[in-house]
């Protein structure tokens, strides 16, 4: 996709990991990383704003982005479309590292079209850990997070297809971890 040696790093990892932090994290320590931004169909959360978090797109809209091939690759969740604007990638990787946080479809996609990517997984200290994770955070009934931590299993499940996974034990030390990563694949692009 990019004839620059910047990083295409597609970061994965199951609900209640704590993906948005250790990313957040990554970006205060390495400010010149670019975040893509994905587009959906669902509706903005309390205070998320369109082009800040996500795109947020009508079903039609995506539909046509389908169609006309403008995203590098998407899926469904929660009754949801989601997926990568391809120009938008195209263009930030012309200027920096960019970091794709998807699901695990969505990174197999992307390392067939980009085999240069890197994917990396997230994953818990134990299965035992992300449910009492998924339970701390207090706003799910108990059918919810049976179904994110049967989403978690297959997400899990699917760890040996990633370049690298990364326990997040410690926040620093996994954005660390990862930024680490990227150095060195840099080296073999
Ligand atoms: P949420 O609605 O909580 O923001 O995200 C739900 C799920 O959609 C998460 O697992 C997230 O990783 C995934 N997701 C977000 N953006 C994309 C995207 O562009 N492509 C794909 N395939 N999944 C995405």
């Amino acid at each position: 996709m990019s004839s620059s040696k910047n990083v295409l790093a597609v970061i994965s990892g199951p609900s209640g990991v704590g993906k948005g932090t250790v990313i957040k994290r990554m970006f205060e320590l390495e400010p010149t990383l670019c975040e893509s931004i994905s587009c959906t169909t669902r509706s903005p959360r309390e205070g998320e704003k369109d082009g800040r978090e996500y795109f947020f797109v009508s079903k039609q809209r995506f539909e046509e982005m389908i169609q006309g091939g403008e995203l590098l690759e998407y899926s469904a969740h929660f009754e949801n479309y989601y997926g990568t604007p391809r120009a938008f990638v195209e263009e930030k990787l012309k200027t920096g590292d960019v970091i794709l946080e998807i699901d695990v479809n969505g990174a197999l996609s992307v390392k067939k079209s980009h085999p240069s990517a890197v994917l990396i997984m997230i994953v818990p200290p134990s299965l035992e850990e992300l449910s009492r994770r998924l339970r701390s955070r207090g706003t799910e009934s108990e059918e919810k997070i049976a179904v994110r931590t049967a989403r978690a299993q297959f997400e899990l499940s699917k760890r040996d297809k990633y370049d690298y996974c990364v326990v997040n034990d410690e926040v620093d030390r996994a954005a660390e971890r990862i930024l680490d990563i990227i150095r060195k694949h840099k080296e073999v692009l």
